[in-house]
Parts: C-alpha cells; structure tokens; sequence
C-alpha cells in the first residue's frame, strides 16, 4: 500500500507541470478519509531524564479503510499542498488537548511551515489553545524552515503563541539549513537533534561533538536539548556520557494509540 502512495506521488510529482488529474484524486482520498475520521493521532514519549519528567509527541496515521495505515511522510507532503495540512492538524490539536487533560504532561504538536505561514489559521489555533485549561501542556514543534524565510514574521508569531502558554521546539535540528545565529535569537524551549545524528553515534567522529557542542549551548541559552531515534542502550550511554539529558526512541516507546499510552504511563513503564 505505500507503493502506492510512493508511486502515486512519483506520478503526481512529473504531471504536476501540466495540472495532472491524479493530484486531485489523492487529494480527494484524503478529504474523504478526514470526514470519515480514518486520521488518529498516536503518542511517541519524549523522557526528561534530568526533570524525571515524560512528555509525548502527537504523531498522525492514516487508518485507510482498503490500503492499511498509511505514514505521514506519505500523506502530509501533499496534504501540504492545499488547505488540508490545516484540517489535519485541527484533529491531532484536538487530540493532543484531550491528551493532555488525561495525562497532566507536556504534548508537542508538529506545526507544518506552510501552516505557520497562514495568519488566519494560526488565529483559530490560538483561539482553541486560549480555551482550553490545558494549554500550558502544549508545545509546538517547528522545523528550520520557518525562520528563513521572514525572521521578525517569524519571532512575532512566536512570542505571541508563548503569550497563550505555547512553548517551541526546533525539528529535525540538523537536517536542513542549520543555522546557529536563529537559535540563539529564537526564543525556543528545546532543540530536537535529527535522528540522522544519533544512528551513527557510537561510530562517528564528528557527530559526538556536535552534540556535545548544542547541548552546552542548550544549558547556556536555556532550551532543552532532545535526541531523535534513540533506538539502543549504546546509543543512551554515549550521549549521556556527551551531556545529553532528554531522548525520544524506539528504545523508550513508539507512538501508539492514547488508551495503551495512558497504561503505560500510569504503571510508569516509560521512565
Ligand atoms: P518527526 O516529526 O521527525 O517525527 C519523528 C518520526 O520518527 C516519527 O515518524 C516517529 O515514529 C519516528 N521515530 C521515532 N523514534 C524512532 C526510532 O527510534 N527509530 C525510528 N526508525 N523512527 C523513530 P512518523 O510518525 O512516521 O512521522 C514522520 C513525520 O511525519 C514526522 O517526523 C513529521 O515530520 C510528520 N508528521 C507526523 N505527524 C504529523 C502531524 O500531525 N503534522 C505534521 N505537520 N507533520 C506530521
Ligand atoms: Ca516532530
Ligand atoms: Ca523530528
Ligand atoms: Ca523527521
């Protein structure tokens, strides 16, 4: 089934020049399959271990009705191209708030750059976010990408969210256009180093430094450091013995539905 999508994509990708049919096909697929309430929204642990602390992120799937779960890394791309992104991350907001009434803890929600862009839209973010009693739970995560193209557009939105109790992580730090000089300016809560850095940890000679390096900074500037992907205990004893506090991995929890989380987090498996 993600054959499928992946050669749809490819399809779609080479007839998108001459406004191909396809395109609006898979996008019809997924209008249809939000009205019929096929996206759930997931939870992956992030460990705290210095604050003894477990947060969660909101991850979505697609529960599609012939093809199986389909991955966002599939369905979001294109969701991006129209106003369904903004659809899709109402339903994971609205769980992810529900989510937090239940657990008492933090929940990050991954806010497409396309998404932060659109004023209007943010508004109804804020607006649901101001009336719900567990908006200092929430925390938006954001990739590189949004700081590039308009920096005070950028800083403004932020610190207007943080006023609403939002707090802010940088994605996938390392994986596109890093740039120092926006962390220190941003004022961001955390940091989530690419899992592209952690799979080669214990074999890399360059990687540990750089780790090492943002996480110094991370203590100095005041955001939290997270590592991405952490999959095995060699990978925990290398970057702890680097100064890193704060993982997110297949070694502590995948994502799974709230009702098996909720369990999990209750009889403290996570920690
Ligand atoms: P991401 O934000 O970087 O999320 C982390 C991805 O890595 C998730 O994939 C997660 O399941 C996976 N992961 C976590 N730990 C491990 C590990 O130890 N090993 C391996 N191999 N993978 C790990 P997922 O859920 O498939 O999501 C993929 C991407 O799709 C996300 O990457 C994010 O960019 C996007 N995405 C997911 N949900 C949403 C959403 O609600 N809104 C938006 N805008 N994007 C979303
Ligand atoms: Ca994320
Ligand atoms: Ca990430
Ligand atoms: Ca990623």
């Amino acid at each position: 089934m993600k054959d499928f999508f992946e050669e749809s994509i490819q399809k779609l990708k080479k007839l998108k020049k001459n406004g191909g049919m396809e395109d609006l096909v898979l996008k019809d697929e997924i209008s249809r399959g939000i009205k019929n309430l096929e996206f759930k929204t997931f939870f992956q642990p992030k460990v705290y271990l210095e604050e003894e602390k477990v947060g969660f992120e909101a991850l979505v799937r697609w529960f599609h009705p012939e093809k199986g779960v389909i991955s966002p890394n599939i369905f979001i791309p294109l969701a991006e191209e129209s106003y369904l992104i903004n659809k899709i991350t109402e339903i994971v907001l609205n769980d992810s708030l529900n989510a937090a009434e239940i657990l008492k803890t933090d929940i990050s929600i991954n806010l497409s750059a396309i998404s932060f862009e659109n004023n209007y839209f943010l508004s109804s973010l804020q607006k649901k976010i101001d009336d719900s009693r567990n908006k200092n739970y929430i925390t938006f995560e954001l990739t590189e990408r949004i700081a590039v193209t308009n920096f005070e557009d950028t800083l403004d939105k932020i610190n207007n969210f943080k006023k609403s109790g939002v707090s802010f992580s940088i994605d996938d730090f390392g994986s596109g256009y890093s740039s120092l000089s926006y962390i220190e300016k941003l004022p961001i809560n955390e940091l989530k180093i690419d899992k592209s850095f952690i799979d080669n940890i214990n074999t890399s000679l360059v990687n540990p430094i750089i780790i090492e390096l943002i996480t110094k900074i991370g203590r100095v500037a005041g955001f939290k450091t997270v590592c991405e992907g952490v999959e095995t205990e060699e990978q925990i004893e290398k970057l702890i013995s680097l100064g890193s506090d704060s993982f997110q991995g297949y070694y502590f929890g995948k994502p799974e539905p709230l009702l098996r989380v909720v369990e999990k987090y209750e009889k403290g498996e996570y920690h």
